[in-house]
Formats: C-alpha cells, structure tokens, sequence
C-alpha cells in the first residue's frame, strides 16, 4: 500500500491499473478513521480489485465557525487501519494540491442540500460535492462508498452522480455503532467522559421511535414529540434538528410512508453529532 499526496500520481496508477483492465473502488474520507471507515474499504476489497482511500479534511465543507482546524488527523494510525483492511492506495493531498487560487467552479446539488444538516451548514454539501466531484475526476472510480450515516450526504452525492453522469456506482453502506449504541464518529473523539455518557441519548431516542413505529405509530409530529421529549431529558444536548422526511426527496411528511428517514442533529456541550434511521412501513 502506498501513500501519495499529488494528483499526477494517483492518475499515473490508475492508469497502470486501468490498462491491467482491474476494476478500482473509492472510499473518500477525512481521515481519523474508525470502524465505520473500515467497514466502507472491506466492502470496498470485496467488490473491487484496487482500493483508494482519499483522507483529505476538505475545508471547503467547513462553516467560519466550524472545527476544520480543530478536527483530529492521525495519518500514521490511519496508514495502518488502510493497509490491515485491505486498501491499496491512499491519496492524502494538501488543500493546495486539490483546490486552485482562482478557481471559479461550484457544484450544488440544489433542493436535497437545503434541508437537515444543509439547512444548519450552509456552505457545507457545496463542499462536499466540489471534493467528491474533483476526487471522481482524479480517480475514476468504478464504485465509491459512502455511509448511511450521513444520509443526506449519499443522497446528495447519489443526485450529483446522477444529474451530471459521472461513470460511477454510488454504494450506500450501513452505520457501524460502538457496542453501547453510540453511532461511530471521528467526532466522539471530542467528547468528555460525561458527554461520552450523555451523547447515548441520540441512540436511545431513536430507539424509542422506533419501537413507538414498530406499534404502529405513523403520525410524524408523534415520532418527533417522542424524540424530543427522550433527548431533553439529557441536560448535556441541545438540538440542533430532528427531521422526519421522505428519504428519496428529503422533504418533510405528515405521516410515515414507504420509505422515511428520521434524522438528528444534536449538540453535546459543544461536540455536534448525528444520527438517524430508515423506516420501511408496510
Ligand atoms: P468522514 O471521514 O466522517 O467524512 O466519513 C467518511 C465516510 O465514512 C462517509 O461516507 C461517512 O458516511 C462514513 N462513515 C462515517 N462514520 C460512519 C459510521 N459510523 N458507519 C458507517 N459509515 C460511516
């Protein structure tokens, strides 16, 4: 496994590995990675004969007030989790290597970015659709992997992938929890061992809907009641959103259909993390 920082290289062994007519799989990242990442680059080794793993912290998908420089980076722990799990290229570049002084290029997936954590980030998925777009480019990926718990995130970068035909399959994977629940995050590393506690309640107020669902509940403003009520009784959170939408278009429902996403924003101390799940109603 080798790691390279400039595009020419990533290009020059794709190349190679083109002409071999091997298939390649992508999995774009921020580094700090975790079991969450690891369970992307597996599936990656599985369906795929060669593996980039992209470990950029893109700052364009950062807010003024955001932690892009707070954000943690370990390259070294990171080199080993790519090899032990199979990857056989990893593309860290500088932020001056991917973006361009005067470059006057955006991308925005208009519609599904404005809701949930877009409606919170504003500037947010435009940067991730411009990396994701630019790390397409580079690597000409067959298939890439994305997780399901930045659901609107694959939903986003699914319509991106669609709307301008880019010549790759967009592979939503499920979301990897710790054993108590907590939803796996490069983020948890924030938390304070009492946030650490506190920050369970994302889960269990998730699990609560769901069970009031599995009863038959349907009524959107109940599950969102239901969620609300659980988290405020945790006095380390405060909630950034809680959306019950349709998980295709990301708009709101009255009541829970075919197929409904339940999303979550919440703050614990100062830490955001997120959470949701799809529900399929009968
Ligand atoms: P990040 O490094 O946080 O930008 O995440 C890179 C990719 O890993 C994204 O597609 C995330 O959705 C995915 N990912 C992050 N955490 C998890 C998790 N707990 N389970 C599954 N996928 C995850």
């Amino acid at each position: 496994m080798k790691t390279v920082q400039g595009i020419k290289e990533v290009r020059k062994q794709v190349e190679k590995w083109r002409r071999k007519g091997l298939t390649i799989g992508m999995v774009p990242t921020m580094g700090f990675l975790h079991d969450g990442h690891e369970s992307l680059i597996n599936k990656a080794r599985k369906e795929n004969d060669k593996v980039i793993v992209s470990i950029f912290v893109n700052p364009t998908q950062f807010g003024p007030t955001e932690d892009f420089a707070a954000y943690p980076r370990d390259l070294k722990k990171d080199e080993k989790l790519c090899k032990r799990a199979g990857a056989d290229l990893i593309f860290n570049p500088e932020a001056s290597e991917i973006y361009i002084d005067d470059a006057s290029t955006t991308v925005n997936v208009l519609g599904l970015s404005e809701g949930l954590c877009g409606g919170k980030r504003p500037v947010h998925f435009g940067g991730v659709c411009l990396v994701v777009s630019k790390l397409f480019n580079i690597a000409t990926p067959d298939k890439a992997y994305f997780g399901e718990k930045d659901a609107q995130q694959l939903a986003v970068i699914k319509r991106m992938v669609r709307d301008l035909n880019f010549n790759v399959e967009i592979i939503g994977c499920p979301i990897i929890r710790e054993l108590d629940g907590l939803a796996k995050s490069s983020r948890n590393t924030y938390l304070s061992i009492e946030e650490r506690k506190a920050a369970l309640i994302l889960n269990k107020s998730l699990k609560l809907a769901k069970k009031a669902i599995n009863k038959g509940e349907n009524n959107s403003q109940k599950i969102f009641e239901i969620i609300t009520n659980k988290i405020e009784t945790e006095t380390l959170s405060k909630i950034d959103y809680i959306e019950i939408v349709d998980s295709n278009t990301l708009k709101p429902i009255e009541t829970l259909s075919s197929s409904s996403l339940i999303a979550i924003a919440v703050y614990i101390g100062k830490t955001r993390l997120i959470d949701n799940f799809t529900v399929e109603v009968k």
